[in-house]
């Protein structure tokens, strides 16, 4: 049994799919272990996107196209823009628990670009929009949720939304 981590982004939110995204996980057999509303202050977010993220932010947008001189000096502003965009409106974040649920969420989410998402996942059937658009607007990519990339960040970025009482397993 794993468990991971789903946030609904302010996009989400906006959109009125909470119910949608959960009938998607619960249908997959996962089961909410954890479950709040919450407005994420600056201290939240830079725990949950670290300043290392940086060249990886930056390197999403030079494979999305976008003319990039300075690969960390992007990264650094897309991840402003995302600390910014997630505190705008409150989010709900969510412990799923199952079987090898770090992968099997992250395969119901779809890729971090919605135009690079498969058919049938929440971030392509949600959301029309794109790194490249982003780029050129000078904003995130919205793409609906947030899920753990790997084991060690699900637990990392659990402790940091839930404390032990909160998780109900
Ligand atoms: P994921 O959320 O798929 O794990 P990352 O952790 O790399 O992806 O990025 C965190 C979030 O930052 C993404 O979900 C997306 O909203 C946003 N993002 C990532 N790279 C870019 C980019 N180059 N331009 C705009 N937004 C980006």
């Amino acid at each position: 049994m794993e468990r991971t981590l789903v946030i609904i982004k302010p996009d989400g939110m906006e959109r009125n799919i909470i119910g949608d995204v959960i009938k998607r996980f619960e249908s997959a057999d996962l089961r909410i272990v954890g479950l709040k509303m919450i407005k994420a202050d600056l201290s939240l977010m830079k725990k949950h996107y670290p300043d290392s993220m940086i060249p990886i932010l930056g390197e999403k947008s030079v494979k999305a196209g976008a003319k990039v001189k300075d690969v960390n000096k992007q990264g650094k502003r897309v991840l402003g823009w995302l600390r910014k965009f997630m505190m705008s409106s409150p989010v709900v974040a969510m412990v799923l628990q199952g079987e090898n649920a770090v992968k099997k969420v992250r395969q119901i989410v779809g890729s971090t670009d919605p135009s690079e998402a498969d058919v049938g996942t929440i971030r392509a059937d949600y959301s029309n929009d794109s790194i490249a658009v982003a780029n050129a607007e000078n904003r995130t990519v919205r793409n609906i949720v947030h899920a753990s990339g790997s084991l060690d960040e699900a637990k990392k970025e659990i402790s940091i939304w839930f404390k032990d009482n909160e998780i109900f397993g």
